[in-house]
């Protein structure tokens, strides 16, 4: 299974993508996760990442590029993975669909998270995460249990500033690609407004059905 998430800031593609990869048994792909473990660890990379990231900003498509590259060509993705916030301009699109052709590979689906703007800031600004394991919860609509509340995180990015900045990226430069993938038959919208098992379903459904 080979499948692209796409939808703007906040629109639950990493906590519908932790599902469904767990569901296929298939890697799950996440430029932004590269990325801020690259500005983690302080790499070269991390470093000029960091910059653009804080803002809001797209890191310019050659980086990005060259990083899923590397990451396609690992044992484990040879069995399918979930593309989690790439592509995102349509040149990475194409970037892909090169890539993806040389090796005679095909995608499955495009599944597009639809959520409106006004959705996406209060989602955003409440979002935490886990640092040990990664997982998402909001203040608000997904509560942490107690015992770890303490240990979440609130992404450098996830203010209202740069989320609106994100969107507008996401608008301009993400939201090109979708007649791209609309034109080879893939994509499959989802209604992301609900609860995380809800639209966990509907992905599931478009997935199966
Ligand atoms: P995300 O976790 O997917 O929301 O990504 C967080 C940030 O990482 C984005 O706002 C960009 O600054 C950067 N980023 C992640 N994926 C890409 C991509 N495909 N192209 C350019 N920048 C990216």
């Amino acid at each position: 299974m080979r499948l692209i998430f796409i939808g703007p800031p906040g629109a639950g593609k990493g906590t519908q993508a932790a599902r469904i990869v767990d569901h296929f048994n298939i890697p799950h792909v996440s430029t932004g996760d590269m990325l801020r473990a690259a500005v983690k660890a302080g790499t070269d990379m991390g470093k000029v990442a960091d910059g653009y990231m804080k803002k809001g900003a797209l890191l310019p498509d050659e980086v990005v590029v060259g990083i899923v590259r590397e990451r396609l060509q690992q044992d484990d993705a040879q069995r399918g993975v979930l593309l989690d916030g790439f592509p995102r301009t349509l040149g990475q699109a194409m970037a892909l669909d090169g890539m993806l052709a040389a090796e005679e590979i095909a995608l499955d689906a495009v599944v597009l998270l639809e959520v409106p703007d006004e959705l996406i800031v209060r989602r955003i600004v409440g979002r935490r995460s886990d640092p040990d394991t990664g997982a998402i919860y909001h203040l608000e609509f997904s509560p942490p249990p107690a015992e770890i509340a303490g240990r979440l995180v609130h992404r450098k990015d996830d203010t209202e500033e740069a989320v609106r900045t994100r969107l507008d990226a996401y608008h301009a430069q993400t939201a090109p690609i979708i007649p791209f993938y609309e034109a080879k038959g893939l994509v499959k919208r989802v209604d992301g407004v609900g609860k995380p098992d809800e639209v966990a379903g509907r992905v599931l459904g478009v997935l199966e059905g």
